[in-house]
């Protein structure tokens, strides 16, 4: 009996206890630093799997914390990881049943635009799809109240616009697109609290003259990249030259070019894509040269982030076969910075190997850099015309 009084004693104090205790959680908001959110803490070389990245001031539930990254709660049933330097706290919020409002869906000259008021900078994952070209948004801690959706027909590449609240505190918004090809979205939130998904169109006539594209030339300054084999040649410098030959190439085919670097600058991936999202071109193309441990390891590959991105870096990687040079594979979900931007179709080519002796001898060769930026080019206007 006393036992059990002693158990009830402490089992009740422990309760008392407990409801004293301060909330274990706190909340942050994203600062301007281009957070993104994390689904793990992976810390290979390319570091954890991003979700997406995140407009600043959305308001985050911080339920665990390790070393850099806080563990937030997005939902019920999601939670995710961001880094701590994205964030600062900021006074308690309510973050669950959110309604939304009704929607509208409308376009400008130059893009098409879904608007839903919110009255809180809510979370949000965004997803592309393909077959059919569709662009999926989960809003967390949002419960629909829209009851209607008006669309204008000022609006020319979203097809369709709807929602389903797949779960009790997520909104998933569908926007389905009228072509095939995804060229790119937006996702932000105005002053008052309206969230903005901003979709691009396909140009009209599909040619290079009427595009603006980006070259980025990796690494660079105090950023060496890779070493040859043999020449002990930095990737920074390669980069740079093939990245110039290819502003050269597409000039002449009328098309407006974008450079992150022209000369040998230390630049961050933050400044890059920060650099990128302010000029707006049609199209990324990132430069490198690629290493590895194993010497006889080689050839030439493409890359891409998400699904509906994937065709521009098949097509270049096929022009790029007809260099001669070996396939090293077109390789998806990668998670590069500067194939995470959902903003614009984007394609890192990793030329060659510089720790293949083979390979470095073509890089180390002016006409076969010729050879690469000439295929490169063709890889974009196939990529075109097979739209
Ligand atoms: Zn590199």
């Amino acid at each position: 009996m006393k036992k059990i009084l002693t158990f009830l004693f402490t089992f009740s104090f422990f309760i008392l206890f407990s409801q004293n205790k301060t909330p274990d959680y706190f909340y942050v908001k994203t600062n301007d630093s281009l957070p993104f959110l994390q689904y793990g803490l992976g810390e290979d070389r390319l570091g954890s799997a991003k979700m997406n990245f995140l407009d600043s001031n959305i308001i985050l539930k911080v339920v665990d914390s390790f070393k850099t990254d806080y563990k937030v709660q997005l939902s019920q049933l999601h939670s995710a990881w961001i880094e701590k330097k994205n964030v600062i706290k900021t006074q308690s919020v309510n973050l669950s049943e959110h309604l939304t409002d009704s929607w509208k869906v409308f376009g400008d000259s130059l893009f098409d635009y879904i608007t839903i008021q919110l009255d809180e900078k809510l979370p949000y994952k965004s997803m592309m799809e393909i077959h059919p070209s569709r662009i999926v948004v989960d809003i967390f801690g949002a419960r629909t109240n829209t009851n209607w959706i008006t669309q204008l027909s000022t609006a020319k590449e979203i097809k369709n616009a709807w929602y389903e609240q797949p779960e009790d505190d997520v909104m998933r918004v569908f926007i389905e697109l009228k072509h095939p090809q995804n060229w790119g979205y937006s996702i932000y939130y105005s002053e008052t609290n309206k969230l903005t998904i901003r979709v691009k169109r396909q140009r009209i006539v599909l040619s290079l003259k009427n595009l603006t594209i980006a070259v980025d030339a990796g690494h660079g300054g105090t950023n060496i990249g890779a070493t040859g084999i043999r020449s002990n040649i930095k990737e920074k410098d390669y980069t740079l030259l093939i990245a110039k030959e290819l502003e050269k190439a597409l000039r002449q085919k009328s098309a407006k070019v974008i450079m992150t670097r022209v000369k040998d600058t230390t630049l961050s991936m933050y400044e890059r894509i920060n650099f990128l999202r302010q000029k707006n071109p049609d199209i990324l193309i990132s430069i490198h040269l690629n290493s590895s441990d194993k010497d006889s390891v080689n050839g030439v590959s493409t890359y891409y982030r998400y699904i509906g991105f994937r065709p521009l870096s098949q097509a270049i990687l096929k022009s790029m076969l007809q260099t001669g040079l070996n396939e090293y594979g077109n390789i998806g979900s990668f998670n590069f910075a500067l194939s995470g931007p959902t903003d614009y179709p984007n394609c890192l080519v990793e030329v060659a190997f510089l720790s293949n002796k083979g390979d470095e001898k073509k890089i180390l060769n002016p006409k076969f850099r010729q050879q690469v930026v000439k295929k490169i080019v063709a890889g974009i206007e196939a990529f075109l015309k097979n739209l």
